[in-house]
């Protein structure tokens, strides 16, 4: 039935295609004399207890499944005191697979979602999910921890926001370093600094941040050299949330036919004008029409956007007093407090202008958008183990 491809290409195993029918295999006999390493401790043997021929999954050629015979040697290991299988360093750990398949199987998880891979490869979906939590702890330990110069703060929320945990990056390396914390408190965040240990929590320079105060009480308290910034993305993702809470109260304010204009409109009053469909314009368009104070709110907010714009903190602040002084009369008191908010911190968030040439602070919201797609795509795997290295792997290179 098959054909031996490349015999010399596995010391002891075959490689086998098999063009038609079942999978068939063929065998070497075993390299005899050749030392036997214990598959728990690593002890050399000379000799080996027993042996058994496996069926092992290798590389696909083409659209054919290909499997090694394999004679694979137990070892009655004196440290162990047991009768163990033998470490072969091209064996993957789990299951019954060469290494080089299991990272195969592993890229191809990285932008598509494990049923497919599955389905693919006919796998079951737990074998490609255990496969690619071994291609992505690979990936970490080649990676190593870095000792982060700017750090970026995010949260995300799990379980349909009702949990979160804090995501730590590397703006200049550009990729994630840390995922952990139980919700968004002083005490999670902590753990960071304590995993990065004295001296690199030394070398932060700059913390880009949420204007929420345990971030910035901790950064304080664990790299107190470094400089706060509070980025566009989170400054203007409060802005949102005063425009919806807007919203909320005009729902609740009007009656009748107005009122059937704000129905709904949440994500087209939020998202950018740019992303919308064009039946998502023309709903925006008939609500700002309609509202008049929620138009006002809208334009505010598109407008607070160019504070970004300014090269000179002393240009922005002018920019922001003329914002706050729009506010007057227009009984916007969402916007007030978040005039305020601003206000008392205005030093974090005019830092833009010394550190934006050096570091990519777009980064935190490209990796926010990223981690989204990350959470769609496994979403109903309850499992946050593989959640973490996901997020800490979306921005390594592949192996
Ligand atoms: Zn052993």
């Amino acid at each position: 039935m098959g054909r031996v491809l490349f015999p010399r290409l596995l010391r002891r195993a075959h490689l086998v295609r098999h063009l038609w029918g079942p999978p068939s295999l063929c065998h070497l006999p075993y390299a005899e004399g050749k030392k036997t390493v214990c598959g728990v401790c690593g002890l050399v043997h000379r000799t080996f207890y027993d042996r058994k021929t496996r069926r092992i999954r290798d590389l696909p050629c083409a659209d054919k499944r290909i499997y090694l015979g394999v004679e694979m040697r137990r070892v009655a290991c004196r440290r162990c005191g047991k009768v163990k299988q033998e470490r072969l360093d091209w064996l993957a750990d789990y299951p019954f697979c060469t290494k080089r398949f299991a990272f195969y199987v592993g890229r191809r998880c990285r932008d598509s979602s494990i049923h497919d891979v599955a389905k693919e490869f006919h796998l079951d979906w737990r074998t490609v999910k255990a496969l690619e939590m071994q291609y992505m702890r690979k990936m970490l330990r080649r990676a190593g921890i870095p000792g982060p110069k700017v750090i970026g703060i995010d949260e995300i929320s799990v379980r349909k926001g009702h949990d979160y945990r804090i995501v730590v990056s590397d703006l200049l390396r550009k990729r994630p370093i840390w995922f952990g914390g139980k919700d968004r408190s002083e005490a999670s965040m902590d753990l960071f600094y304590q995993g990065l240990g004295p001296k690199k929590r030394k070398g932060i320079q700059l913390a880009v941040m949420d204007m929420w105060k345990p971030f910035r009480n901790s950064a304080r308290k664990n790299a107190p050299q470094a400089a706060i910034l509070f980025d566009k993305f989170h400054v203007m993702r409060n802005l949102g949330e005063a425009l919806d809470e807007i919203r909320k109260r005009e729902y609740a304010r009007l009656t009748g036919k107005k009122r059937e204009y704000i129905k709904g409109q949440k994500y087209t009053l939020l998202s950018r004008r740019e992303n919308l469909t064009m039946k998502g314009r023309a709903a925006l368009k008939k609500l700002l029409k309609a509202n008049k104070r929620l138009n006002t709110a809208y334009l505010l907010k598109e407008s607070f956007s160019q504070l970004w714009e300014y090269k000179n903190e002393g240009w922005a602040r002018r920019f922001f007093d003329n914002w706050r002084a729009a506010l007057k009369w227009q009984r916007l008191k969402p916007y007030e407090e978040f005039a305020q908010m601003i206000e008392s911190h205005w030093e974090g968030i005019a830092a833009f202008t010394q550190w934006e040439e050096k570091v990519s602070l777009g980064f935190v919201e490209g990796l926010n958008n990223k981690i989204r797609v990350i959470q769609r795509r496994a979403y109903g795997l309850r499992d946050e183990e593989y959640l973490k290295l996901k997020v800490l792997t979306c921005m390594l290179p592949p192996l």
